[in-house]
């Protein structure tokens, strides 16, 4: 068991399949925990409270900003979105790897105040693929459709600061490439020195 794990953001536009890909990573790779986000949204039909997010009112949720409740929050087209601090600190400090499915704002205050965060980017291979992908999930009106378009070119413009880019064309192979880079992070010298020197004998670097 590790000491401490890693905080992983995942970000991408509307519509790219990050969802998907989180859930899958969840399911193949041990010790990784999804982290569920506060929103003030409406659930969509089919959503439950407290497993695709914790639905509140805008007023609970300013509460909780005020009460520094909020490892990260952001106004997201016009809902307020956030991550509950407690539950993620904890879930790190068993061991635990924790994904955050955040928006671009989100992922910068997290950079901010925890650099060594790991920062995944989910691109679509073309804005017109994503279209499609926004339009066959139906949940859209036309009018929201092109608001999450036109983010979609700004929010790519942001992956220029991630550490790491998936460009979802295939299904498998993106979550494929999602597994790798938690596990290959997973084996950085830097996270396993005390690991290293257990295996060596001694107490010297
Ligand atoms: P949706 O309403 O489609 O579920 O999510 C809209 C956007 O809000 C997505 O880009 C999603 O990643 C982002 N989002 C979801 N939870 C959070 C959160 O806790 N913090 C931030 N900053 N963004 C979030």
């Amino acid at each position: 068991m590790r000491e401490q794990g890693m905080l992983i953001v995942v970000s991408g536009p509307s519509g790219v399949g990050k969802g998907t890909l989180c859930n899958i990573l969840v399911s193949k790779v041990e010790d990784v925990f999804l982290s569920t986000s506060a929103t003030t949204r409406l659930p969509r039909p089919g959503e439950l409270d407290g497993v695709n997010y914790i639905f509140m009112s805008h007023e609970n949720f300013e509460d909780k900003i005020k009460k520094g409740q909020f490892l990260e929050w952001a106004k997201v087209y016009t809902n307020y979105y956030g991550t509950p601090k407690d539950v993620v600190i904890k879930k790190l400090s068993e061991g635990k790897d924790v994904i955050l499915e955040i928006d671009i704002q989100g992922a910068a205050q997290v950079k901010k105040n925890y650099p060594e965060g790991i920062f995944i980017f989910i691109a679509p291979p073309s804005i017109e693929e994503l279209e499609k992908r926004i339009i066959k999930r139906g949940s859209d009106t036309k009018d929201s459709v092109d608001l999450r378009l036109k983010c979609a070119k700004e929010e790519i413009q942001a992956a220029f600061d991630y550490d790491y880019v998936i460009i979802n064309e295939d299904l498998d192979t993106a979550a494929l490439m999602l597994q790798s880079i938690v596990l290959a992070e997973r084996c950085r010298v830097s996270r396993n020195k005390k690991k290293l020197l257990e295996i060596k004998g001694g107490s010297q670097l």
